[in-house]
């Protein structure tokens, strides 16, 4: 599998089997999967998307936003758990209003889940993490 480093954008080869094993990039030696939300920029998430290798849930959040505040540990939380199965990212949309332009973000929190560099399914509101974890599933990612 190919991954792409959260922190320098390398795409790193590991292998399937190994994604478990705290992963590090060839090239910075930052954790590839550190098992936390990495936060994406209006310069780093194309590629980060379009390399990910594994699908990737992102956060689209701002810090004015209260559900989103609410929201922010419970998908800290998940990350911690399902981090190996899914890459969970973050976009402040304040700081980076072209990507969620791009994206058609109506409200916050708004949560994408990309695979294979596509928008697969999206869903808003602020979730309990047995119920993002419950999207998850039905999404095919447990
Ligand atoms: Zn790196």
């Amino acid at each position: 599998m190919e991954l792409a480093c959260p922190h320098c954008l390398a795409v790193n080869r590991v292998p399937d089997d190994r994604l478990t094993d705290a992963p590090k990039c060839g090239k910075c030696s930052s954790p590839l999967l550190p098992g936390k939300p990495v936060d994406l920029t209006a310069a780093s998430f194309d590629r980060f998307i379009a390399k990910a290798g594994l699908p990737v849930l992102v956060d689209f959040w701002a810090d004015w936003c209260g559900p989103c505040k609410m929201m922010a540990p419970i998908f800290q939380q998940v990350a911690a758990e399902m981090g190996t199965r899914v890459r969970f990212a973050k976009v402040d949309t304040e700081a980076h209003p072209q990507v969620s332009m791009r994206h058609h973000i109506k409200g916050i929190p708004s949560l994408i889940l990309f695979r294979n560099g596509q928008e697969a399914a999206r869903t808003s509101g602020a979730m309990e993490s047995h119920a993002l974890k419950r999207w998850l599933a039905s999404q095919g990612i447990q």
